[in-house]
């Protein structure tokens, strides 16, 4: 039996549910049966505009508030998720598919530890003086007005608070469009806010699909964009927002490198490349999804992964013992279906996995080829699912060209006893993310973002508030006035 999904209604506009059937219909399937959980429809022009309306002034509003009261309501609407994080994180299993297990410590969390950063350096945040012996300059970081966010569906939550935080923090106020695979779980982030105590109008949600988040994008009243989503999509709304020379961050996909040498701890190693390849049934923008091992340990972390694999309990994802979940939706299975297809016909080993398990649902077994060559297909593009592919290497050199010869650049990570190896191969990444002897933290406290294609700006730490604000100089003259004539 699924959990009542219903939303109050499709969007959260001006400090309130707003419902419009005019819009066309957005079905939201639990990807684990395939049954219609929830509907909601997509935002109208004027739903759109109203949004914006609301949003522009809201945002006046909460300028003229001092930084602690803002933080303040951030930090409640913190404590409140976390009140809240069984029937959140029950939501957004309910919305992607992902294991309970997972959301329970994923997700509403890492949304509350957002809020809660962002609340804290609210009250902090300023400009600097500057003398100049006499005559002075001060600046101001003022807001950049009204900023939108427009999110992948992977993290429902977490990327509606990892935009919304930053943004409120600095005295914006937010237009948030969820993809339209998830569209449920930003609502309930809307609605702990206006409980908190933020305006209305400060943060809104509206629903619908690519047409919807293109009309946001281009509107005059928007000063800021910031996208989680693939390179195509960042492609478009980065080039719709250079019109209007709009600020921008891109939060987009990847094709990471792991690289594993022979002196690594190897169960280590095998967690890592777990963690980085099948977290969240492999839906992570920031995988390490090419795993490079030194051949002295290939066959030894092959066996050691095909045993840990036998760990991987996929079912019902409400289930609190299901460990490995289906994909978001039909389609994205259909995908990575494709790209296993690939990896056979194209030469690749295939280790582990592979299949469809029996019965509904977009399930695929975690799946693993080895003897991967660096021009597969299956190596080259962005998958976006659990598949993962091992390659082998001799030299650090070799594997750090190797790691580097691609046009992302989101992650990368190295699995080494030796220090020195460790720092020098991550200097030598080209990656805006790096983890040694690690794989896929993202704590809020740690600057997160892409490199090459996969990026630009970075999402967490105090970062972000160069992202969500300005400066403002001030010349201040304490003297006479000179002039030619
Ligand atoms: P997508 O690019 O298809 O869609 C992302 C969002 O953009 C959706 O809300 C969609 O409705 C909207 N959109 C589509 N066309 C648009 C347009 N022309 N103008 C404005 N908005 C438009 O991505 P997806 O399939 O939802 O998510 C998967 C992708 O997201 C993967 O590539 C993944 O790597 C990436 N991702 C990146 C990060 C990161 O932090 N770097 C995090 C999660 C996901």
């Amino acid at each position: 039996m699924i959990p009542n999904a219903k939303p109050t209604a499709s969007h959260f506009i001006n400090g309130a549910y707003v419902e419009d059937k005019t819009g066309a219909p957005i079905d939201v399937i639990y990807a684990a049966t395939g049954e219609l959980v929830a509907q909601v429809h997509e935002a109208t022009e004027a739903l759109v505009d109203s949004a914006l309306d609301a949003a522009t002034a809201a945002q006046k509003i909460w300028a003229a508030m001092t930084g602690t009261e803002r933080g303040r309501i951030l930090r409640r609407a913190a404590d409140i998720m976390r009140e809240r994080n069984r029937d959140l994180s029950v939501l957004e299993t309910i919305d992607t598919g992902k294991p309970l297990q997972e959301t329970l410590v994923a997700d509403a969390t890492s949304g509350a530890d957002a809020l809660e950063y962002f609340g804290g350096l609210a009250a902090s945040l300023t400009g600097e003086h500057i003398d100049l012996g006499g005559d002075f300059v001060y600046t101001r970081r003022e807001p950049l007005g009204v900023v939108v966010g427009i999110g992948a569906w992977n993290y429902p939550t977490q990327i509606c608070c990892w935009k919304a935080a930053p943004a409120l923090a600095c005295g914006n106020a937010i237009v948030f469009k969820p993809s339209e695979e998830t569209p449920l779980c930003a609502l309930q982030v809307a609605e702990i806010l206006t409980e908190a105590g933020a305006p209305a109008g400060l943060i809104n949600i509206v629903q619908g699909r690519g047409a919807v988040g293109a009309k946001l994008v281009t509107d005059a009243r928007v000063a800021k964009v910031s996208l989680t989503g693939s390179v195509p999509t960042g492609r478009k709304v980065a080039a719709a927002a250079a019109e209007g020379l709009k600020h921008v961050t891109m939060e987009l996909g990847g094709k990471s490198p792991l690289v594993i040498f022979d002196d690594a701890d190897l169960d280590d190693a095998v967690s890592g490349a777990i963690n980085g390849n099948f977290y969240s049934s492999g839906q992570v923008c920031s995988n390490g999804t090419r795993v490079f091992v030194q051949k002295g340990i290939k066959e030894a972390f092959l066996t050691r992964l095909a045993d840990r694999l036998k760990g991987a309990v996929i079912g019902d994802p409400l289930d609190e013992n299901v460990n490995f979940g289906p994909m978001v939706s039909a389609r994205q299975l259909d995908i990575v279906k494709t790209y296993i297809a690939k990896g056979q016909a194209e030469g690749a080993r295939l280790v582990a996995g592979g299949n469809c398990p029996d019965g509904a649902g977009n399930f695929i077994e975690p799946t693993v080829f080895a003897d991967v060559s660096d021009d597969m297909t299956i190596a080259r593009e962005e998958i976006f699912g659990p598949v993962m592919a091992v390659l082998d290497f001799d030299t650090e050199a070799e594997a750090l060209a190797r790691a580097n010869d691609t046009e992302f650049g989101l992650a990368a990570g190295v699995f080494t006893r030796d220090i020195h190896r460790a720092h020098r191969m991550v200097a030598g990444f080209e990656a805006g993310t790096c983890y040694i002897n690690s794989y896929n933290d993202a704590p809020v406290e740690a600057p997160f973002g892409g490199s090459k294609l996969s990026g630009i700006g970075r999402e967490n730490s105090k970062a972000a508030i160069n992202h969500y604000s300005e400066l403002k100089t001030v010349y201040v003259g304490m003297g006479k006035v000179e002039a030619a004539f």
